[in-house]
């Protein structure tokens, strides 16, 4: 069967394409391999099916470190109301498009009083992380003469099961404790911030609905109670997201429609009656942009060690760290990989796809059934829109930087 990703992606001719262009074709128009390569008509189909399943009221949010290829974070400036950033280079990024500074929010641990600097003098929300943030940014606010535009970003009581990365619930770096937040949000008020709401980003790469779904009516609920001690309207709703993608064969895409019904519920029921004036946001990163991006690579070498065959590439892991297996995951599976040069043929070889790194790290594929493949051909990476260049050790063995596309 093949996977949803890469049935995604057109086929011409045998070839596989990107943005309705032969991968090999790219390959001459990069001129250079390994590159990545983002379909921009993905991306705009991707955005429309959650626009269509989610409420109307419910702004979606770019998570821009799954993927700051510039033009990428411009192409979704136009799609998207707003813009997560967790640095000042991805400020930058952000504030170069079309989208508003005061949609655009800065969230993370260990803001440095320079980026601090840089948010409150753009205008942008800094989603405060602690206390000891929370003092720094009205001393900033305060040399500036600007009322910085803050909002908490809460540690919530509950976790969430099934996170391939949990961020919240029980001791985390992320966020202030909930049953602290009560205590911050009069420290800063006090402090003369322009407080305007709560944000709660509880988990990354969840895959069910239920779970999603769940956490997030608890979520509406802890904002509920906890807007209790908020003077005036709250503003701002940052419900997180930590929809997830499937990567691995075994992994069930997202009910996407399950996770949106829910969103309506919890909008209808809890959050707009409570707050029928806050901008309440949702912040996807790799559900946007996860599978709309591929990364290829060619085949330099083919050998065989003692009955088992190995297809040597080009690239690996110092480009596209998770699809080694090396970036977070716990037991190493398989990415969806095509050799994208001869998509007509039977896939019946068992190969190793190994990266050009001195590393047995490097390894893009074991025991894969691809179509017989050959030095020259290309082997391409699926699920590697998101978290992929820029998640991955590029300095590492000193081979060159890929190209980035977005076609
Ligand atoms: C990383 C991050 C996201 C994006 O996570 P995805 O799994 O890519 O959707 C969203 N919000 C915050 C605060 C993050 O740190």
């Amino acid at each position: 069967m093949t996977h949803p990703a890469v049935a995604a992606f057109a086929v011409r001719d045998g070839r596989l394409c990107v943005g309705d262009v032969p991968v090999d074709r790219l390959a001459q128009i990069v001129g250079s391999t390994p590159f990545f390569a983002y379909d921009r008509g993905l991306l705009t189909a991707r955005v429309e099916r959650l626009r269509a399943a989610l409420p109307p009221r419910l702004q979606l949010s770019y998570a821009v470190k799954a993927n700051p290829m510039p033009a990428v974070v411009q192409h979704l400036a136009g799609l998207v109301d707003s813009f997560d950033v967790a640095s000042a280079r991805e400020m930058r990024l952000a504030l170069d498009t079309t989208v508003a500074p005061d949609h655009v929010s800065f969230a993370g641990p260990g803001k440095a009083d320079d980026e601090l600097t840089q948010a409150v003098a753009a205008g942008v929300t800094v989603e405060l992380e602690s206390q000891g943030e929370a003092r720094r940014v009205l001393g900033v606010g305060e040399a500036l003469g600007i009322r910085p535009r803050v909002a908490v970003r809460v540690n919530p009581d509950f976790e969430v099961k099934g996170s391939g990365m949990r961020m919240g619930g029980g001791p985390q770096q992320f966020g202030v404790d909930s049953e602290d937040v009560p205590d911050l949000v009069k420290f800063v008020v006090t402090g003369g911030a322009d407080l305007l709401g709560f944000h709660v980003f509880a988990g990354s790469q969840n895959l069910r609905a239920d779970v999603i779904a769940e956490a997030q009516r608890k979520t509406a609920d802890l904002v509920v109670r906890l807007a209790e001690g908020f003077d005036g309207p709250v503003r701002y709703v940052n419900l997180g997201g930590g929809f997830g993608i499937p990567y691995f064969p075994k992994d069930e895409p997202l009910d996407l429609d399950a996770v949106a019904a829910n969103l309506h519920a919890v909008l209808d029921d809890v959050l707009l009656p409570a707050f029928p004036q806050a901008r309440l946001v949702t912040e996807l990163g790799r559900y946007i942009v996860g599978e709309c991006g591929v990364y290829v690579t060619r085949i330099l070498d083919r050998k065989i060690s003692r009955g088992r065959t190995y297809l040597v590439v080009d690239g690996g892991l110092h480009h596209q760290l998770a699809a080694s297996g090396n970036f977070g995951q716990v037991v190493r599976r398989n990415y969806p990989l095509a050799v994208g040069t001869r998509m007509a043929q039977d896939a019946d070889e068992v190969v190793n796809v190994v990266g050009c790194l001195c590393t047995p790290l490097d390894v893009l594929g074991d025991k894969v059934t691809l179509p017989a493949a050959d030095v020259g051909d290309l082997v391409v990476v699926f699920q590697s829109g998101a978290y992929g260049l820029t998640a991955s050790p590029t300095a590492f063995l000193g081979h060159p930087a890929p190209v980035e596309v977005l076609v």
